[in-house]
């Protein structure tokens, strides 16, 4: 637990009582219990994507599987191959099916379409019915362990998924307050929190952080009074840097840490601030060694140890992802939580595909992050790493700063010092201002390499 929420904790934790968990059965269900229901719903989904999905009759073909294959976990695990995001923007382009192959209902009876915010190229489907499930009571559980009780109002600034992510509130008998992720929604959403009083924020992100900082540079506005209701607000999109988390303390903002896993689920910290909670009954999850090729050479890492987690869907009959490999790195846990939990548990460090290798040296964003933010002019810790390929002789960066520096020059060499000292490489440095990194989008994080 941090020093900064500790005092509004303890008195929340004494309003919320012994009543902890949303559907306690779930949340605290035996891991025996769990791998019975994995089981379960694995051999109900491998028959049920084949019959219904072109993409998985294509891809298990060629891979030699048939679901009359399947008959344990362990047979799933061994046999069923990977797919990726590029597996699926490829069957969608050789067929022409915007789907990806993946849809496993009619057409017509979707709902909604989503799409995803394209960080990582462009924008993929996600086709929802929102009858068949809704937003999901998993969502649910997360907030009323954030404090959110029948009555509240919760603020919902939201970004690319919409639709059924509002009704989370309404399962808790609380009214979502619904905005755009967008800086420019700031002033209305201060008057409104102050109207209202919500207790929980989904979302806030680095962009909305820095946003808040100018609005209170430029107005009169009591961002401490603003965040006085909450007894959360959910961060989501990036590592929260130095300065912003400062800035955050400062206002009085509860942060919790948020993250999708693997495009089937979310991930929430409780309050315990102790790695971020992912339900094992909305998704199978599995850490591997991110080097493994294919089922046959993917070994399970070690629990708690970093591997790169991959995604099955259990809840979805709609667009179901099977052993999806989220190239997202990972630290990984299914040791029960001190909140009583015994779902699993995940500490994000960072995508795979952001990766490079400089001179033998692994570096990621996260790593350079501090030591950008630790100058006033790139405070906002705004930058990006040019990865033309994985393996790079020099470190490459491009950093946004703030106002008008005298000299850029020594600007940059600042920074390549600053770098130097954190990372161990010393970076070529191009500077380019703030608002033209912002652009990047999507609203809430910028993309965090770049080809050229
Ligand atoms: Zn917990």
């Amino acid at each position: 637990m941090s020093d900064q929420n500790s005092a509004r904790e303890i008195s929340r934790e004494s309003d919320l009582g012994d009543d902890r968990f949303f559907d306690p059965d779930i949340e605290t269900a035996s891991r025996s219990a769990l791998a019975a229901l994995h089981e379960e719903k694995l051999l109900e989904l491998v028959p049920y994507a084949y019959e219904r999905s072109p993409f998985y009759r294509k891809h298990w073909s060629e891979a030699g599987v048939h679901p009359r294959d399947i008959l344990t976990v362990d047979d799933f695990r061994e046999r069923i191959p990977f797919m990726d995001k590029d597996a699926i923007r490829a069957f969608r382009d050789a067929h022409g099916d915007p789907y990806g192959g993946l849809l496993c209902i009619p057409e017509s009876e979707l709902t909604a379409i989503n799409s995803t915010s394209g960080t990582t190229g462009d924008p993929t489907l996600v086709p929802e019915r929102w009858a068949a499930g809704g937003s999901g009571p998993a969502l649910a559980r997360d907030f009323w362990e954030l404090g959110v009780r029948p009555g509240d109002h919760v603020a919902i600034p939201m970004f690319t998924f919409r639709g059924p992510i509002y009704n989370f509130p309404h399962v808790l008998g609380a009214v979502p307050l619904i905005f755009d992720h967008s800086p420019a929604e700031l002033p209305r959403i201060c008057e409104l929190v102050r109207r209202y009083r919500p207790t929980s924020w989904y979302t806030m992100s680095g962009p909305f952080l820095l946003a808040l900082a100018e609005l209170e540079q430029s107005t009169d506005v009591d961002l401490r009074d603003v965040f006085s209701s909450f007894s959360s607000i959910v961060f989501a999109g990036e590592p929260l840097g130095v300065r912003a988390k400062a800035n955050a303390e400062r206002w009085g903002m509860p942060l919790f840490h948020h993250s999708a896993a693997g495009d089937v689920g979310a991930a929430f910290e409780c309050r315990e601030h102790d790695g971020l909670h992912v339900w094992e009954d909305v998704g199978f999850y599995e850490c591997i060694e991110p080097d493994a090729t294919g089922p046959g050479d993917a070994t399970p890492v070690a629990d708690g140890a970093v591997g790169e987690l991959v995604a099955t869907s259990l809840g979805s009959d709609v667009f179901p992802l099977i052993r999806y490999r989220s190239d997202d790195l990972d630290r990984f846990t299914r040791q029960r939580c001190a909140c009583g939990r015994t779902h699993a548990r995940l500490w994000t460090l960072g995508r795979k595909g952001d990766e490079v290798i400089v001179d033998g040296r692994s570096v990621l964003p996260v790593d350079v992050w501090g030591a950008v933010e630790a100058l006033d002019e790139t405070a906002a810790g705004l930058f990006q790493i040019i990865r033309t390929q994985r393996q790079v002789d020099v470190l490459r960066l491009r950093v946004g700063y703030a106002g008008a520096p005298s000299d850029l020059g020594a600007l940059a060499g600042l920074i390549a010092d600053s770098v130097e000292a954190g990372v161990g490489v010393r970076p070529q440095v191009e500077l380019v201002a703030n608002a033209e990194l912002l652009k990047l989008g999507p609203p809430h994080k910028i993309p965090r390499v770049a080809k050229r």
